[in-house]
């Protein structure tokens, strides 16, 4: 498997979601998908994104009220 050279951060705080391990999950683009990735166990997710392409730098450290603040069309569960 070929995979081209992509960039790995840490998303702070991140939670591994199988298995539960903090700041050991990594995120990357490869093409116009975007991964998120446990280096601990290897699970391995593709994330949705959308065309707000600096959410991804934001999403993570940003509290709701600040996100509130933003106009930009976010997907917010609405019920
Ligand atoms: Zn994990």
């Amino acid at each position: 498997m070929v995979i081209a050279v992509v960039t790995k951060r840490f998303i702070a705080g991140a939670v591994c979601p199988k298995c539960g391990a903090m700041d050991r999950v990594v995120m990357f683009v490869e093409g116009d998908k975007q991964f998120r990735e446990c280096v601990s166990c290897g699970f391995i997710d593709e994330m949705r994104i959308s065309h707000v392409g600096r959410e991804l730098d934001t999403r993570v450290n940003r509290t709701p009220q600040e996100r509130a603040l933003d106009v930009r069309p976010v997907k917010l569960p609405d019920n």
